[in-house]
């Protein structure tokens, strides 16, 4: 088992352009699988659920030089676990959550690094915002003085075919281009995170800077 996961993860990290960064998504793995994964050289893991991940770190504790990423959708009541528990978080999906995250950063004094959350095609079972109003909201992202806005995380609606998938992943890069181009002072557009196991091809011809992978390394959660 840990011999097929070092090997999966050695054929990826070596398909992946050396500036893509693969997020090891961990979701209902084990923490001695997880181990294997860091034994083959992973150091960024991704957690959907606050719970779940605050037992593994615990566990893992060891492993010093894990940087943990957070991609589930946060609730206001878990903002402040997740600064504790957290470095990145690519699902930053409303001006409110941004606000009572950068809020809670400058009490605890850290500077999270996080992705602004958005949804190129309509989809009720997501969270995030639409292109129109992530540039609506701009300014007031642009405020938050303490998170440490990074670029943007998207994910397509599920049953596209390629070609469309593919738009979905270019048009979250020229938003970000046209993000970058209006010079904010404290929006930083230098990451995209989009690509999960399906499409992580298509991600990475589109400019994703980081892949968020589970299934492929890990197999599938559901069975
Ligand atoms: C589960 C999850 C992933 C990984 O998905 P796989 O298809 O298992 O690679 C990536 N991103 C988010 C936000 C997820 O919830």
């Amino acid at each position: 088992m840990s011999s097929s996961i070092n090997e999966r993860i050695t054929t990826i990290r070596s398909s992946l352009p050396n500036s893509v960064r693969l997020i090891a998504v961990t979701k209902q793995v084990s923490t001695e699988v997880m181990r294997s994964a860091y034994a083959a050289g992973v150091r960024d893991f991704a957690e959907s659920r606050i719970q779940e991940a605050a037992s593994k770190q615990v566990e893992l504790q060891d492993l010093t030089d894990i940087t943990w990423h957070f991609i589930g959708h946060l609730q206001s009541n878990k903002a402040k676990k997740a600064l504790f528990q957290f470095s990145w978080i690519h699902s930053v999906d409303n001006l409110q959550l941004a606000q009572r995250l950068n809020q809670l950063a400058q009490q605890l004094g850290v500077s999270p690094q996080v992705c602004l959350q958005v949804k190129i095609l309509p989809d009720t079972n997501k969270a995030g915002w639409s292109p129109p109003e992530l540039l609506t909201d701009l300014p007031a992202l642009n405020e938050c003085n303490n998170l440490t806005i990074q670029g943007l995380m998207t994910i397509p609606p599920a049953g596209l075919d390629d070609a469309k998938i593919k738009s979905v992943f270019n048009r979250t890069r020229e938003i970000a281009e046209e993000i970058e181009g209006q010079n904010w002072s404290n929006i930083k557009m230098q990451h995209l995170s989009m690509g999960m196991s399906g499409d992580y091809k298509l991600a990475v011809e589109a400019g994703a800077t980081m892949v968020r992978l589970g299934t492929i390394l890990f197999g599938d959660r559901s069975v």
